[in-house]
């Protein structure tokens, strides 16, 4: 049986003050949360602030970002084992925005990943197509290769700890979802591919749905049966929206 998982991604958004405040109404309004994992990312310089308010709830934290490497004169970088001070349980890696602004490629996200399981931090690899890709019918080549990237080099048991999240990046901050039939096709295509490498993963693994998931879409994206729950951007800088989808996923 999987968690249902909705994860906030707050990217460079907040002040001090806002980061508070929103961390307060999550807290505040999550305790009839039980059946729903639930998963703030702030910003790095937030992160101890986040370990603070938290600390007794059950909501978990987690990084945007992580460095490839392990530590020495990277200027700008933070290290897995920095994130693991702060009780970070969980790091994206790989988001489109990492990918395409940072030019991130497939190995350096691969590193990065097996950075976080070295300091037992759970990544949360996320892929998805342009809609240039979708277009040319390319979006299953996309997200296998994305995927293959951690297959090819550390074996499929590298996902036993491992969430996936598929973001379309054509739906990512547009307000324009995919539908949940589309979505669903690609959850089942990416569950499909895993099962040929180890059934019990791919039966277990957690995969998120992200892009413009807001509380009027939620539900219905979340009763597909292999969308485990959301990665939510600009949705989850408010605790009110941010609950709302989280009271989208159904108790059963
Ligand atoms: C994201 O950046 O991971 C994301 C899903 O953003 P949004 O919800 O704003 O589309």
């Amino acid at each position: 049986m999987r968690r249902a998982t909705i994860a906030g991604n707050w990217k460079m958004h907040g002040t001090k003050r806002q980061a508070h405040d929103l961390l307060q109404g999550i807290k505040d309004n999550s305790q009839t949360l039980d059946h729903v994992e639930l998963i703030v990312l702030p910003p790095f310089i937030f992160i101890e602030q986040t370990a603070q308010a938290l600390n007794d709830s059950h909501v978990a934290w987690g990084a945007q970002n992580v460095s490839n490497q392990e530590q020495g004169a990277f200027t700008g970088e933070v290290s897995a084992s920095m994130l693991a001070e702060f009780a970070c349980r969980y790091a994206l890696v790989g988001h489109s925005e990492r990918r395409t602004i940072y030019n991130e490629s497939d190995a350096v996200v691969r590193e990065k990943f097996s950075r976080l399981q070295a300091s037992n931090i759970c990544p949360i690899l996320c892929m998805g197509e342009s809609l240039e890709q979708r277009r040319q019918n390319q979006t299953q080549a996309v997200v296998q290769r994305q995927i293959d990237a951690i297959l090819d080099t550390q074996g499929v048991s590298a996902l036993q700890d491992a969430i996936l999240a598929y973001e379309p990046i054509w739906a990512i901050g547009t307000g324009e979802s995919a539908s949940p039939e589309q979505a669903q096709e690609v959850h089942s295509f990416i569950r499909h591919y895993l099962a040929e490498h180890n059934a019990k993963i791919a039966q277990n693994i957690r995969i998120l749905y992200g892009g413009s998931v807001k509380p009027t879409n939620a539900r219905d994206l979340f009763a597909m049966p292999d969308i485990d729950g959301g990665l939510i951007g600009g949705a989850s800088l408010e605790s009110d929206s941010f609950i709302a989808i989280a009271n989208a996923v159904s108790p059963d």
